[in-house]
Parts: structure tokens; sequence; C-alpha cells
């Protein structure tokens, strides 16, 4: 009896000793312990710039960038093992380039800073950057973060004057293919759409699309191929040149998953446009890539410029039904789009 008593102390002691040796407090490295901001006045060509400065007493890299999901206009960066200092907070900002930022301990030893913008956060919109302490000018080791006042992304080379027809897959009375929780691929394709168009626009394409809300492009209740037909039309009436229909998988399977393109070889250009589209698709959704495939697809083959159909992911897999809803990812999506198209027009034109 005596003996297990004896045991079970000791087993007692052990634990906690690990408990202390193994308290976060050890692995704090750093301190967030100042903050300022100011408007950096560029010359009349270039964007505004609010330039964020998070003073450290060290030096590190070792911080985190994200997009939030739920909230795609928070920019969140988080610094591993550094502690929120005294700092007054949440600091209003301009308004115009970012609303607020704040700092919070998420975890004993992660400080995250979260930036609210007005509008939802783009690759283009912000710049990060260290900067050593400097003791002439008295100032820390300091995290910069520059938000930038200008378009949300654009890819000039290669797209300043072209003209593309966006075609967002299904609407109005076809709501195409419906996923486990009933998003629509209708939504999802005019979604991604609208936000190529924008990305398209601000570098300087002209864009033209089949259409631009809920609606079906022939009329209601349509044949296949009196609707796929309208959207063909679309480019007899507009020269353009490319024709890209945007749509999402669906499979009997709900383990199906991933991007592919497809086309139709009229020319070399349809492999080329395809093949960059997907590439762009993959580098920024992320998802597995299934290639870039020829398929006889009615709109491909009859349109009568280099044309791509792309089908984002799969809409019939849970996981990427719920990315396919998530206003960040099809951003992303709509970013690797353009970046797809630039590098088609760089390489179409060598
Ligand atoms: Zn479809």
């Amino acid at each position: 009896m005596k003996r297990k008593i004896i045991l079970i102390c000791l087993s007692l002691l052990v634990l906690l000793t690990q408990a202390v040796f193994a308290a976060p407090s050890n692995q704090i490295k750093y301190k967030v312990n100042s903050f300022s901001y100011s408007m950096v006045d560029k010359t009349d060509t270039q964007p505004k710039v609010l330039r964020l400065e998070i003073g450290l007493n060290n030096a590190t890299n070792d911080f985190t960038t994200n997009i939030d999901s739920l909230n795609p206009s928070d920019l969140l960066i988080d610094l591993n093992q550094t502690r929120v200092g005294k700092i007054k907070q949440p600091v209003t900002l301009d308004g115009k380039l970012a609303k607020s930022i704040e700092f919070n301990q998420v975890d004993q030893s992660t400080t995250r800073v979260t930036i609210h913008l007005p509008q939802e956060v783009s690759a283009a919109n912000y710049k990060i950057y260290t900067l050593p302490k400097d003791s002439k000018a008295k100032k820390p080791f300091r995290l910069v973060i520059e938000i930038v006042d200008g378009p949300i992304y654009s890819f000039t080379a290669g797209l300043n004057g072209k003209t593309i027809i966006i075609d967002p897959g299904h609407g109005g009375s076809d709501p195409g293919a419906i996923g486990p929780s009933r998003i629509c691929e209708k939504d999802v394709t005019l979604a991604v759409s609208l936000k190529v168009q924008e990305i398209l626009r601000n570098s300087g394409a002209n864009v033209i699309m089949t259409r631009d809300d809920d609606r079906d492009v022939y009329g209601p209740n349509a044949s296949d191929s009196e609707e796929l037909q309208a959207r063909v039309n679309v480019g007899k009436n507009y020269p353009a040149n490319v024709f890209l229909s945007i749509h999402a998988n669906s499979f009997t399977s709900q383990s199906a998953h991933g991007t592919a393109t497809y086309y139709y070889e009229k020319s070399s250009y349809d492999g080329l446009l395809a093949q960059s589209l997907q590439n762009g698709l993959v580098d920024f959704g992320g998802l597995s890539d299934r290639g870039a495939q020829e398929a006889n697809f009615y709109v491909v083959k009859r349109s009568s410029m280099p044309a791509a159909l792309v089908e984002l992911a799969f809409i019939s897999n849970p996981r990427e039904e719920s990315l396919l809803n998530s206003s960040a990812f099809q951003l992303k999506l709509a970013e690797g789009i353009c970046k797809g198209l630039s590098d088609f027009f760089s390489q179409a034109s060598k």
C-alpha cells in the first residue's frame, strides 16, 4: 500500500516537472511594443500608400500572412513566439485604405495582427517587409505593412487592349449542377466571372459578358443547343481574342475533386490557352491538377476564336463546394484565370 502511494507521488512529481519545463513562456522571444502609421505621398502617377509600422524588441521573420476566409476584407498576420506589449488599441486608421488595426494574443505564443480593410483583400492591395533597428533614428526593428490604393489585382502583361468574352456557365432557369449543401453552379460561375471581369478591366482589357446577372442567355427553358449557341453568338457579334466559359464540375461520387480545363483544337492556340488557364488556376486555387484536356464541348468547338472551358472544382465534393461558395476562394480562382490569360497572351505574341 505504501509503495503504491510513493509511486503515485513520484509520477505526480514527474508530471509537474514536465509541466513547468514545457511552459510556453520559455518560447516567447519577441514583444510588440510600438505601432505607428502614416500616409506616404508618392508621385501623381503612383497610388496612395498607407504605411503601418509595428515595432518589435528583436528581429524576426517568423510570421505568416493570411486572408480571413470568413471575412475576406480582413488581413491577418500571425507573429509566432510573440506577445503583445502595451499598445493602445484598437487603432482607427484613415478609413479609405484601411479601417482599423488590432493586436490580439490568440494563444500563449502567437500575436495576431488584424487589419480591417474596406473591401476584400487581394495580393496587390498590400506589401509586407521588415526594417532593421535604426539606432540613429531611435527606431526599433519593424514589420512594415503598406496598404496600397488601386486596382484589386492587375496583370498588365499581354492583357492591355485585348477583348475577352467571359461566359458564366448556366443561369436563370438552369441552375447547373447542385452541390450537397444546395450551392448552385450558376451562382458560383457568375461570382467568379464577375471577379474575373473586374481584374481584367483593371488590367486594361475589354470584357464582354454573355450574362452578368442570374439569367438565361437565350431565354428560359430553351434547349441546350439554343442556349449554348446564344453564348457562341456573343462572339460573332463582338469579335474577341478569346472566349472563356466558366463552369464547376460534378460527379456521382462525392470524392471526385480537382480542377480541369477543356479545349477543342481549332488551332494551336486553343491548347496553349487551356494549358495557361489550367496552370493559373492550379497555382492560385491549389486544388489537384486534372490537366488541360481535349473535349467536344459545344461552346469551345463552335467559337471562332481560341476558346476554353474551365471546370473550377467539383461542386459535388463537399469540401470543394464550400470552397467554391467562399468569396475569398472565388477571388483566388479569378486571379488564377487572369494570370492564365496574361501568360497566354504573352506567349501567343512570341
Ligand atoms: Zn456546367
